[in-house]
């Protein structure tokens, strides 16, 4: 499968994954960006013990045979302890030698933890944070945003750090902010305060991206924006994903996993190629990069991998 990726990249003008060299030096993700499109993935720390650690290391192995350009380890989200996240990004930087994104959230943090995080990953030689606020807890107080109310602060609070920082963004707009354009100017405040690279919400309408992408150049934004994609092979978490994320699940994808919902076998497969169709239109219109979100499940990322493979191989 790694051959068919190879090729991909050949054929599509991109330079070879330094993470596949055996002299692999911890690369910066703007800089990466300038020379490539890049393929990458999200794993979160598991809460349980180091069984369930161990478990991700595998599944991390597994992820290097597809040559991501980065992986990224989420932070607190469900309940993770943060501890956690600076361990994944260990591991990936230091032992499977592949550029590690470590997610920070301000939220629910106090400067001392800030500055604990990030002198652990300095320490392990982790270069690039995604900057965040952090999901609100369902009962949330204001005492949860306290010192860092937006990513914005975190990010200038980051500033010393020399980090490469990246945000998130939201092509269907942020579910709390009134107008889709407050979004885009608060998504400008991030470029502003230092994120070099923006990674977006989740999406099932790749028009939505292209018109986030247009209204963040119009407004000035020059960092590149990548598409995230979840494939979505569990009927169960279509409710979920439009209540945590606000992402719209399109009418033609919605039906056809209403009429195959009780046939999971078939449902892996609407879901991945529907994942990959949106892979090839992103990239036919110029996306300067696809992550992933495999949520630990290596063979999510093989199945999109080997179908993405096979198509431009035919097509270039
Ligand atoms: P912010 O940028 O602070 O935005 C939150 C709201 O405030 C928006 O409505 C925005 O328009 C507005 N806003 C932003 N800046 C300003 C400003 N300066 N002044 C006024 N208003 C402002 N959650 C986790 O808990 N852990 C994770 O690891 C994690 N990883 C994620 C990765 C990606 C790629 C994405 C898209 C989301 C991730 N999340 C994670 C979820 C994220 O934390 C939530 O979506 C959260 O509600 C908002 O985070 P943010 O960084 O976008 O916040």
């Amino acid at each position: 499968m790694s051959d068919i990726i190879t090729q991909m990249t050949a054929r599509m003008g991109l330079r070879a994954n330094p993470n596949k060299s055996e002299d692999y030096t911890h690369m910066r993700i703007d800089e990466i960006l300038q020379t490539k499109r890049t393929l990458s993935f999200e794993v979160f720390p598991p809460k349980k013990g180091t069984d369930e650690r161990d478990k991700l290391f595998s599944t991390i192995d597994e992820l290097k045979a597809l040559s991501p350009d980065f992986i990224s380890v989420t932070y607190g989200a469900g309940g993770t302890d943060s501890k956690n996240t600076v361990e994944i990004a260990d591991y990936l930087q230091n032992k499977a030698h592949i550029t590690a994104l470590a997610h920070i959230t301000g939220g629910p943090s106090a400067p001392e933890d800030v500055d604990a995080v990030a002198a652990a990953l300095k320490e392990r030689g982790v270069e690039n944070v995604l900057c965040l606020r952090g999901d609100r807890p369902v009962s949330y107080e204001a005492e949860y945003c306290r010192y860092f109310p937006h990513a914005t602060d975190l990010a200038n609070y980051l500033a010393p750090y020399g980090f490469t920082l990246g945000a998130a963004c939201y092509p269907e707009g942020h579910t709390e902010c009134e107008s889709l354009y407050a979004d885009l100017v608060n998504m400008k405040k991030k470029e502003e305060a230092g994120a070099r690279f923006f990674i977006t919400q989740l999406s099932y309408y790749n028009y939505y991206y292209y018109r986030n992408v247009k209204e963040a150049r119009r407004i000035g934004i020059t960092s590149p924006i990548l598409p995230g994609i979840m494939p979505l092979v569990n009927p169960k978490n279509i409710r979920r994903i439009k209540e945590m994320c606000g992402s719209t699940i399109p009418l033609e994808f919605r039906n056809m996993i209403e009429i195959y919902d009780s046939r999971p076998a078939v449902m892996e497969e609407i879901g991945y190629n529907y994942a990959v169709y949106q892979i090839i239109d992103l990239i036919a219109k110029g996306a300067p990069g696809i992550h992933l979100y495999v949520m630990n499940n290596a063979k999510t990322a093989q199945a999109i991998c080997s179908r993405i493979g096979r198509v431009l191989h035919e097509l270039f």
